[in-house]
């Protein structure tokens, strides 16, 4: 027996299908001939910030062992699957199909996955480590997506990782708005949160497990185990028919994608962790996003806050010059404008002191006297009675932010980003 690993990527458009789908029906259809998928097929969440994205830049990979002379069969059915469900029609679908047989991953698939999900690799680095490795590679019109099927099968998931339940459509369904019991997700969440995860916006009360996306999908729970994603689907009342299901391990919801630097080194399509200290005030821009400056040792850089980000944007307006943060977010590709960290999580790590000057009180009636001019003291309108110019007093206010983590809300959040529930539990 070999251990055979099928990478898959690029097979949707706007207008339809998901990649997931074509590796559900792909796992389907092995399974109905008899061949068993070892572990669980995987989601690879990749580089959030790459323009050439159709959604949420996915793409799946699974592993089979099976017997050497069963490949061939294998992988007719797999590029079948593509062929016929791939949106082959749309420019903008290359799909590619990556197999690679060998007990082991090799380092250079790693590395080159963690470059795909952190940075931007071009067709032919894909082409190259394939040719070196002896991975083989189906390319489809321009056939991109082998840098997503080659990072897909590269990406082991070591360190973090979650699972995902997702339910798809019948086709007679798909592109209709979808039908699922908003009770049952409530109570799903309320029974399972938070070991899972981003199943409602508790802001909006909005459901975030079906997406607004034409594609097969009508549900997905992630969680923190297959186990629960599982129990927690059998929760939620679907008023439509489920053509199939699948769990996936995967990336979603570990931070990934994040690279601590330091200012000067951030870079268009780099998701980052940068620590440093508010060096302009929050402002508010047309379009509701809020902007601040950061600046540490090396450098200046813009922060935003944009609007589907709402209260996010209340707490980041309180920020004021000379906090210290640890801000994490996404860098995207626009030389028209300055380079800008979409946040996706604050840490305040000290507060500034907010000082406020004090006129001094009238001696006689308590009321706060008026300043006479610059250095020429203080009077009292009613009284009259003088203060001189030194008797202001400086008072420090109470800030109304804490020191602590705060985060953008579930729809607003990146599929790669750990919600703090992850890291910190419940009591957040
Ligand atoms: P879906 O979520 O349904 O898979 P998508 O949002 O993943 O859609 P794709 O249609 O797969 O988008 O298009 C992304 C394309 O860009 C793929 O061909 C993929 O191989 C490629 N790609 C992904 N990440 C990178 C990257 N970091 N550098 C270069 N190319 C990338």
């Amino acid at each position: 027996m070999v251990l055979l690993h099928v990478g898959i990527d690029d097979t949707d458009s706007k207008e339809g299908m998901c990649t997931t789908y074509v590796g559900a029906v792909a796992i389907r259809r092995l399974k109905e001939m008899g061949f068993k998928i070892k572990g669980y097929p995987k989601l690879i969440r990749l580089n959030p910030n790459w323009k050439m994205k159709t959604r949420g830049n996915c793409a799946v990979a699974f592993t089979l062992s099976v017997k050497k002379e069963q490949i061939p069969r294998v992988k007719e059915t797999v590029l079948k699957t593509v062929a016929e469900l791939a949106e082959l029609h749309v420019d903008t679908t290359n799909p590619g199909v990556v197999f690679y047989q060998g007990s082991q991953i090799p380092v250079e698939m790693k590395d080159f996955s963690k470059k795909v999900v952190q940075d931007i690799v071009t067709i032919e680095e894909a082409e190259d480590l394939a040719r070196r490795i002896g991975a083989e590679i189906h390319k489809f019109k321009l056939g991109r997506g082998i840098i997503g099927a080659l990072a897909a099968i590269g990406n082991t998931l070591e360190g973090d990782w979650t699972y995902e339940f997702i339910a798809y459509r019948t086709p007679e369904n798909r592109g209709t708005p979808r039908r699922i019991d908003r009770a049952s997700v409530e109570e799903m969440d309320k029974k399972t949160y938070p070991r899972t995860f981003d199943n409602l916006d508790p802001s909006t009360g909005e459901i975030r497990i079906t997406p607004h996306t034409p594609c097969p999908v009508l549900y997905g729970i992630r969680g923190e185990t297959a186990r629960v994603v599982k129990m927690a689907s059998r929760m939620v009342r679907a008023m439509e028919p489920i053509e199939q299901t699948i769990v996936y391990k995967t990336n979603q919801g570990t931070d990934e994608h994040l690279r601590k630097v330091k200012i000067d080194e951030a870079k268009p399509n780099w998701s980052v962790i940068v620590e440093g200290v508010v060096s302009k005030p929050p402002r508010t821009i047309p379009g509701g996003h809020v902007i601040f400056s950061l600046r540490d040792e090396t450098g200046e850089i813009d922060c935003a806050a944009y609007e589907p980000t709402r209260q996010f944007r209340e707490k980041i307006k309180k920020l004021i010059v000379g906090d210290r943060l640890r801000v994490c977010g996404g860098i995207k590709e626009k030389p028209e404008l300055p380079l800008t960290i979409n946040l996706e999580k604050v840490e305040v790590l000290e507060l500034a002191p907010l000082l406020k000057r004090e006129n001094p009180r009238c001696p006689s009636c308590g009321r706060r006297m008026k300043s006479e001019g610059k250095n020429k003291g203080y009077s009292c309108k009613v009284c009259k009675e003088r203060a001189p110019a030194d008797s202001a007093r400086v008072v420090t206010l109470v800030r109304d932010i804490s020191l602590g983590k705060f985060e953008v809300p579930p729809r607003a959040r990146r599929h790669l980003a750990k919600p703090l529930v992850r890291e910190l539990g419940e009591d957040i």
